[in-house]
């Protein structure tokens, strides 16, 4: 039939231009959807999770239509790495922004002018000025994408006033289509967004949340030095962010890591704006490996070679969780989320909530929804179910565990024999929980019970500290003044470790089986149901807090299967030298997946190295000699070394995690 030919032609041509441009053999979920809807100038709305493939759908619509495209973006660091990263493509590209020399500026405007130039990035400020609308109707531009679109919303979690002078785009630009990109699932956001640009009859084109590459671990807290370290190890030399709450957390442990000799530095809202940017700038040329950080960081960072994300204490939302968690492993290779949990820190947002709304004065509303996004972040720390599958529900989809060699769910580019885990086919292969990693709850009766006795025996006029050191036998000044040291409950937990029995006082805390009283210095208190927890008349369960080692997953290990490790290194070494010279970030030379898929498949001629992923014909024209000769040389170096075979396909994957 005419259609199904036509179909497939657009198909095939979207196809020869990804290939020939990006040097990808095949498009991620909905992306020629969302393509297709730029070639029929169709309004639409895309939603993809980070790292799902949003730019290549406005990128291509304008080679294949030989026009014009503009996209909105919300920060000028977010379009520079674009333009950078398409230049080294040979994809013709321009910025327009507040921080270009006014030479710059001219170039961008001729290069514009001149209709060779298929995509401007541009902000929703200056696009709406009547300079650049007049050049709007000059070139007959009438396709607009906006990136980060949920920044229209005030019900996102990143609302920017200035997007909503984007609503004028449909008045003013007749015949105008819209294309809006956003990373963020509600349904709200979605709906305010049609709304807002006035987006006709849109096509609604709305992907999996589930990041299959990410290895989700909930570890309980304890001592999150060690903790962060441990987790640090398995990633040495590679990029990570850490996550903490508080300006002087990040402050404390990025001095600690530098100690330890890390590069790391710590990012927060209260630095002045030029260390920021230094900060950001070093981590995304690679001179940094570890970022410990507020919130604040994040946006704006485009490397796509995060393996690591710790967050040293729980989000106050899902949400959040999914955003700082989806800057992990863009490329598509696996990357670990570690979030350090401790039923404290629910107990600290509420008081951080309820303190900011009585201080704001606002009316309930708020702090009632921000106490309901805290509870699903209370939901998805809870132990024993799936943690790829709690995220996809919160989000409103069901949970499909990957299947072998699909690859929608399989990543950019796994090596044969990519299996999830063999002993559970239901489960991810990727969190703690399906890796077996977290003992579910536990019968925590015994425990619970004398917790409780004890505050009943000080009476309930004392905090925490004091209850666990009546608890844990602690032979001190003021104990033994009180006279606590003869109190029946004194040592009950003797054999236990501190931070454990404070963690287990908070479980209950968290439950509701205990109270606290308000205040600077609360006191611990006894309730309703503490009584029937004593008097055995409840059942209590608590998460048991020992911790097991990570183990590898199956993912894992099949992203470097086949890798030549020595290799791979001395092609990192290589790329970071040409970015250099280049003043380019180094994955704008080639992603970690483009150098694994190299140190893999060892081309020695430019067709062989076309056909490594991410290598189009411009990268070959620019790269592809240097590259080719460093393989040769590491080849003909393990030959001469007397190596059969320089530890090419076949190496046992190297042991990233400590198994068992
Ligand atoms: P998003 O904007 O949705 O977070 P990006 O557009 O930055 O994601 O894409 C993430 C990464 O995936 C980029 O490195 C991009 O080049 C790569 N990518 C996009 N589409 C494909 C594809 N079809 N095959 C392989 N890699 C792809
Ligand atoms: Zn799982």
């Amino acid at each position: 039939m005419a259609v199904d030919n036509e179909e497939a032609e657009t198909r095939a041509a979207i196809l020869e231009v990804v290939r020939r441009t990006w040097g990808y053999d095949s498009l991620r979920p909905l992306q020629e959807e969302a393509v297709r809807a730029g070639l029929e100038g169709r309004d639409s709305v895309v939603v993809l999770p980070t790292g799902g493939g949003k730019s290549l759908c406005y990128q291509v619509p304008p080679v294949l239509a030989g026009r014009t495209d503009i996209v909105v973006s919300p920060l000028i660091s977010l379009m520079k790495d674009q333009v950078d990263g398409l230049l080294a493509n040979g994809y013709p590209a321009a910025a327009l922004h507040s921080a270009q020399t006014a030479a710059e500026r001219a170039d961008a405007e001729r290069f514009i002018a001149s209709g060779d130039c298929h995509l401007v990035f541009v902000s929703p400020e200056r696009l709406v000025t009547s300079w650049f609308l007049q050049t709007v109707e000059n070139l007959g531009i009438n396709t607009f994408s906006v990136d980060e679109a949920h920044c229209i919303s005030q019900w996102g979690h990143d609302f920017r006033p200035e997007y909503r002078q984007l609503a004028v785009l449909k008045q003013r630009v007749p015949g105008a289509t819209i294309h809006a990109f956003t990373a963020t699932a509600t349904e709200r956001v979605r709906e305010d967004i049609v709304e807002q640009l006035g987006l006709e009859d849109p096509t609604m084109l709305v992907g999996r949340f589930d990041r299959p590459n990410l290895i989700y671990r909930l570890i309980p807290r304890l001592d999150t030095n060690d903790q962060v370290s441990e987790v640090l190890s398995r990633h040495q030399g590679e990029a990570a962010i850490i996550y903490c709450i508080s300006r002087k957390d990040t402050e404390k442990l990025a001095e600690k890591l530098a100690a330890d000799g890390h590069r790391a530095a710590c990012y927060h809202a209260g630095l002045e704006s030029g260390e920021r940017h230094r900060t950001q700038e070093a981590f995304s040329t690679e001179q940094l490996d570890i970022v410990v950080a507020t919130v604040a960081f994040g946006m704006g960072i485009d490397r796509s070679d995060v393996r690591c994300i710790i967050h040293a204490a729980m989000p106050k939302s899902v949400e959040h969780y999914q955003q700082e968690t989806g800057r992990a492993g863009r490329d598509g290779l696996s990357a670990e989320c570690v979030l350090l949990h401790s039923p404290a820190d629910a107990l600290k947002w509420r008081t951080v909530l309820e303190r900011g709304a009585a201080e704001s004065g606002e009316n309930g509303e708020g702090l009632e929804g921000s106490l309901r996004l805290l509870d699903g972040m209370r939901r998805y720390c809870s132990p024993g179910r799936c943690r790829h599958r709690v995220l996809s529900e919160y989000f409103g989809q069901t949970y499909e565990p990957p299947r072998r060699g699909d690859p929608a769910t399989d990543g950019a580019v796994s090596a044969p024999g990519a299996a999830t885990n063999p002993q559970d086919p239901d489960g991810c292969g990727a969190c703690d929980v399906c890796l077996g990693e977290t003992e579910g709850l536990v019968d925590g009766i015994r425990d619970a019970q004398m917790i409780l006795s004890c505050v009943a025996r000080v009476e309930q006029r004392y905090g925490m500290g004091h209850v666990v050191d009546v608890l844990r036998g602690a032979d001190t000044e003021r104990i033994r003044s009180l006279r606590h040291d003869e109190l029946s409950t004194w040592g009950l937990m003797k054999d236990r470790d501190r931070k454990e029995v404070m963690n287990l006082t908070f479980q209950l805390l968290d439950q509701d089986l205990l109270a606290r009283s308000e205040g600077e210095y609360p006191v611990l208190c006894l309730n309703q149901a503490s009584v029937e927890v004593m008097r055995g008349e409840r059942r209590v369960q608590l998460v048991p807090i020992r911790v097991k080692r990570a183990r590898t997953t199956a993912r894992e290990a099949a992203s470097w299967e086949g890798v030549d490790r020595a290799l791979f290194d001395s092609l990192r070494e290589l790329r970071t030298e040409l970015a250099r010279r280049r003043d380019v970030p180094p994955y704008v030379i080639f992603s970690d997946a483009s150098l694994r898929d190299m140190a893999r498949k060892r081309p020695a001629t430019s067709e062989e190295f076309l056909d490594v992923h991410g290598v189009g014909d411009k990268k070959l024209a620019d790269f592809g000699d240097a590259f080719l000769a460093r393989i040769r040389d590491h080849v003909g170096s393990a030959a001469a070394a007397g190596l059969d075979d320089p530890g090419g396909p076949g190496d046992p994957p190297p042991d990233l995690f400590e198994t068992g």
